[in-house]
């Protein structure tokens, strides 16, 4: 059986069962995408929604929730997770 656990959407911040949201976590490979293991094991969950993963996540918050230190992040890297979330979702939704 699967846990259903809430977790926080990183954007909206809105309590949600972990299986509504995406997971993106820190690997050596950058930044990775529904990974069940990653740095520390730590992940920071979006919701799939267009709203949700319209807009990249600030550098510094994301970092901060992964618990990385300043300088391993870099904004090409969130903006392309964004970008494969965002992709996802839109091929995902039938309606709005
Ligand atoms: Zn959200």
């Amino acid at each position: 059986m699967r846990e259903h656990q809430i977790r926080s959407c990183a954007v909206c911040r809105k309590r949600e069962p972990q299986d509504v949201l995406f997971r993106i976590s820190f690997s050596e490979r950058g930044l990775v995408l529904n990974e069940e293991r990653g740095h520390g094991g730590r992940g920071v969950y979006v919701h799939r929604t267009i709203s949700c993963t319209a807009k990249p996540m600030e550098i510094g918050r994301i970092s901060r929730a992964l618990r990385l230190s300043s300088g391993v992040l870099q904004k090409q890297m969130i903006d392309a997770i964004w970008n494969q979330m965002h992709q996802e979702v839109l091929t995902t939704v039938t309606s709005v």
